[in-house]
């Protein structure tokens, strides 16, 4: 075990700042790292060798030469979701109709990452455009969790849990449409935030859902994610719907929190989120949360939000309807695949054969689902329908927070399921979304945080944290004040218990 890869980034961004340890050094023990087991995790899709330590030179050329570092995170490495446009790597959002394009601009978030000085170590492996729950519907092969190499790591994003939960990385970027960040989260042990909608830039994000994407940190600490949430969050102009304000202040909450105090602060538990399709040992180690929180000097009460029943079936209408307007873009002119050109074929029959061979079952589920939904005579029954309830449910957060500060729940009803288990059961993958997709309807923030391992598999379980729009910073204090009780109710974090995983020979 080597102490590069098992610290957290607060811990390195110090040591390489003060000159203690470069961010070469840093950047080796995690690319060698990956090199090591990533055949077994197969956390990456690509890993950018040279830029990475090209980037990590660069800042310990300023630590050399005295001057001031970029960023808190400077020369931390990082994984990030091939969802995201990075200029001259590979990007494929886990399809193959984006097989070997490589973007000519970055997206915000990596322009953000790179002006932090972060060491970007390459693009992790997803379901494909972000649809799934398992990162099973990649077309590049399965991501293996790192707690039981024979499950699911969580998805849409499951390369950047994996590879935070296989110590590859200890910062990684997912995005969250309906949970993809925070479900994966939970089964990895591992911190997850999906920021108020509009907190962080969509810009080069390659969109699935427009109304309902959101890019957010993921880490194995809450100090951690809450630095990373401080240098990608953000107004930004080239995005139409980010929103003109200053990032909630989520590091000084986070420090805050890591006091235990939670005297004063209100902690509604959803009722909704219980009932048949809750594995037992996630309702237990959610109530143990619970009474953890209680002991912090939190206040918890019993809150009602009626609408949220309604959430799943309400996204399954309206991320399907946006994807299948905004998948139109692939039509083997613009980008990636071509297929069928060389037979004399119209260009209409290119685009079938491409879209046919391009996109994988559940893409294509989906954009049949969302035409289908959006075609006239339909639109009022199915996408209008869901955007009424999407309001419902808006109105329910709205009534929730009159009462509590926070809400909280578990982040998805059962552990880590067995690779291949839900493949063939769409619903019971979609599933896995019943607690976080309410937030993602309202465009508010919530957040993963590990808490134990479920008494009946041993596999993490996530705490959820949910807050108003724009007030992460009161999620991130209870999370942190959470994280700190459990820390020393197990005696230190959860994420040591991960196996060790068999070094491949090289
Ligand atoms: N699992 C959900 C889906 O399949 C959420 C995906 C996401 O957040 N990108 O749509």
């Amino acid at each position: 075990m080597s102490d590069l890869t098992h610290s957290t980034a607060a811990e390195l961004a110090a040591k390489i700042h003060a000159g203690e340890v470069s961010s070469v050094e840093v950047t080796r023990a995690h690319l060698d790292r990956i090199g090591a087991i990533d055949e077994t995790v197969h956390a990456f899709l690509h890993v950018d060798t040279d830029g990475a330590l090209a980037a990590a030179q660069r800042v310990d050329d300023d630590v050399a030469a005295g001057r001031p570092v970029a960023s808190p995170l400077a020369g931390v490495p990082l994984a990030l979701k091939d969802v995201f446009a990075t200029e001259g790597i590979p990007t494929t959002c886990g399809s193959k109709i984006l097989e070997n394009w490589i973007p000519p601009y970055d997206s915000t978030v990596a322009r953000k990452l790179r002006d932090a000085g972060v060491v970007v170590l390459g693009k992790t492996n997803m379901d494909e455009f972000a649809m799934g729950s398992s990162t099973e519907n990649s077309a590049y092969g399965v991501t293996r969790n790192p707690w039981d190499l024979d499950r699911i790591p969580g998805g849409s994003g499951g390369g950047s849990s994996a590879s935070l939960a296989a110590f590859q990385a200890p910062l990684a970027i997912g995005t969250d449409t309906g949970g993809s960040i925070r479900q994966p989260a939970s089964v990895t042990g591992t911190v997850g935030v999906k920021p108020t909608y509009g907190g962080v830039s969509r810009y080069g994000l390659v969109a699935f859902s427009s109304s309902l994407d959101q890019g957010g940190p993921c880490a194995r600490t809450v100090l951690d994610a809450a630095l990373l949430h401080e240098v990608i969050g953000g107004h930004d102009p080239l995005d139409s719907t980010s929103i003109d304000a200053p990032v909630p202040p989520v590091v000084a909450a986070a420090r805050e929190g890591a006091a235990g105090d939670l005297r004063g602060l209100r902690v509604g538990v959803v009722r909704e989120f219980t009932g048949e399709w809750y594995q037992d040992g996630v309702i237990a180690a959610f109530d143990q949360a619970v009474e953890a929180l209680r002991g912090l000097g939190a206040e918890v009460v019993e809150v009602s939000c009626p609408h949220f029943d309604y959430a799943l079936p309400a996204y399954y209408l309206i991320a399907p309807s946006e994807c299948s307007s905004n998948l139109a873009r692939f039509d083997a002119m613009r980008y990636g695949l071509r297929v069928g050109d060389e037979n004399g074929n119209s260009a209409e029959q290119v685009m079938a054969l491409t879209r046919e061979a391009g996109f994988g079952a559940e893409v294509k589920r989906r954009v049949m689902v969302g035409t289908y939904a959006l075609s006239s005579g339909y639109y009022d029954a199915y996408y209008g329908q869901a955007q009424k309830v999407r309001t419902l449910i808006s109105r329910d957060f709205e009534r929730a927070f009159g009462d509590v500060d926070v809400l909280v729940s578990p982040t998805t009803p059962t552990t880590a399921f067995r690779i291949g288990e839900r493949v063939d059961d769409p619903v019971a993958m979609y599933r896995a979304d019943l607690c976080t997709i309410p937030a993602n309807l309202a465009g508010t923030p919530a957040m993963s945080v590990p808490a134990g391992l479920s008494d009946d598999d041993g596999l993490p379980v996530g705490l959820q944290v949910m807050a108003p729009a724009l007030q992460e910073q009161r999620m991130y204090k209870v999370a942190a004040a959470y994280e700190a009780a459990r820390d020393k109710a197990w005696g230190g974090p959860l994420i040591n218990r991960v196996p060790e995983l068999e070094v491949a020979a090289r």
